[in-house]
């Protein structure tokens, strides 16, 4: 397989930087970042572009750790601060030696504006709590397997082992949430791009919810012959697997749907339940990094709608909600028919 990618197709600022340390070319959202044309960016020195920063982000001081924290110099004299995630465009039109630089604008602390939350006792907080439930379990009936074992039937170890089992998935799963929100945040998120049949990924991630939810009936529509995209399988499961389980965990067990459609240049799957739906008040605010509607139960840890979100926009895709109090809401992402400009040979 062969990757071409097209500048303007990808959803976050990126230069062409020459060995010389010059643009060679500037995509629209760099160009709207910078307030020049993407033309007038070409022939740039680096250096004249990206000033390092210390950390009082105070341009001409030292730069951050890793040298990453730098600020944009913008047309009108503003100093943006952005990370920087560099890599080398080996083999393609652009030339030998020349680097794809792609920027990421950060609000003061070093977190990028969309993605700013709550401050960081929240944050510990809500994710102590979410670790310390399923630990707790954990520790119960592994102290209850240990000093009862002989007198426990092989019914209630079975059971027991498998509650440990779950509570071991949550905390995985919430460790690996956590790993995920500093990949998007620092732009070091790895797509492992490949051909991806979303009606295949669609029925997995159905089958794989109802081990948790036995009574769960969910629809699967695609057409015939849906086309298929270039993603990462992992992070579109990851995406699937959250849509369905909220739509099981806050909505309602049966007349779900998974479905897919195609239009123009790209495909979208929306997954649809017919639960309460969520306030238009609240439904701003759903894809808020730890937003949770209702604290209590169902746990959660509030991440996964902004992680999902985070990942369709890394594959250059958009993820919306939709709905209705009473009738319920549909969920639905788009994915790039050609993925960030990636064609197959
Ligand atoms: P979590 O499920 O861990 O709380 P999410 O980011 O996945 O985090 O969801 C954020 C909030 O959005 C949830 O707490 C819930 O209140 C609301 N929500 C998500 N999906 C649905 C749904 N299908 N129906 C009703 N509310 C939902």
């Amino acid at each position: 397989m062969t990757t071409h990618i097209a500048l303007d197709d990808l959803a976050v600022a990126a230069l062409v930087v020459d060995r010389e340390g010059r643009v060679q070319a500037a995509n629209t959202v760099a160009a709207e970042l910078v307030g020049a044309p993407a033309e007038g960016l070409v022939g740039t020195r680096l250096d004249d572009l990206l000033v390092p920063v210390g950390p009082d982000r105070a341009p001409g001081a030292e730069p951050g750790p890793g040298g990453s924290d730098v600020c944009l110099r913008c047309a009108d004299g503003r100093d943006v601060p952005v990370s920087v995630d560099a890599r080398s465009s080996a083999g393609d039109s652009a030339g030998a030696g020349t680097k794809v630089m792609v920027l990421r604008p950060l609000a003061v602390g070093g977190r990028s504006d969309a993605m700013a939350g709550p401050s960081g006792i929240e944050v510990i907080s809500t994710v102590s709590h979410e670790l310390r439930s399923p630990l707790t379990s954990v520790k119960g009936y592994t102290s209850l397997l240990l000093s009862r074992w002989d007198r426990l039937s092989d019914e209630q170890k079975k059971t027991m082992l498998e509650q440990v089992h779950h509570d071991a998935d949550r905390v995985t799963r919430l460790v690996n949430e956590l790993l995920d929100i500093s990949r998007l945040e620092t732009g070091h998120l790895q797509l492992r791009f490949q051909t991806v049949v979303l009606p295949v990924i669609a029925s997995s991630v159905v089958e794989k919810v109802a081990l948790e939810y036995p009574e769960l009936e969910c629809g699967l529509d695609f057409v015939e012959g849906f086309p298929s995209v270039l993603a990462d399988p992992d992070k579109v499961e990851q995406v699937l697997t959250n849509l369905v389980e909220n739509a099981a965990k806050y909505a309602s067990l049966k007349g779900m749907t998974v479905s897919g459609t195609v239009s123009g240049d790209s495909v979208a799957v929306a997954v649809a339940d017919t639960g309460e739906g969520i306030p238009v008040a609240d439904l701003p605010h759903i894809f808020t990094k730890f937003y949770r509607r209702d604290q209590g139960r169902p746990s959660g840890s509030g991440l996964g709608l902004w992680i999902s979100r985070g990942l369709v926009e890394a594959h250059g895709g958009r993820l919306d909600a939709h709905s209705v109090v009473g009738r319920g809401s549909v969920f639905r992402f788009t994915l790039p028919l050609d993925a960030n400009g990636r064609t197959p040979s």
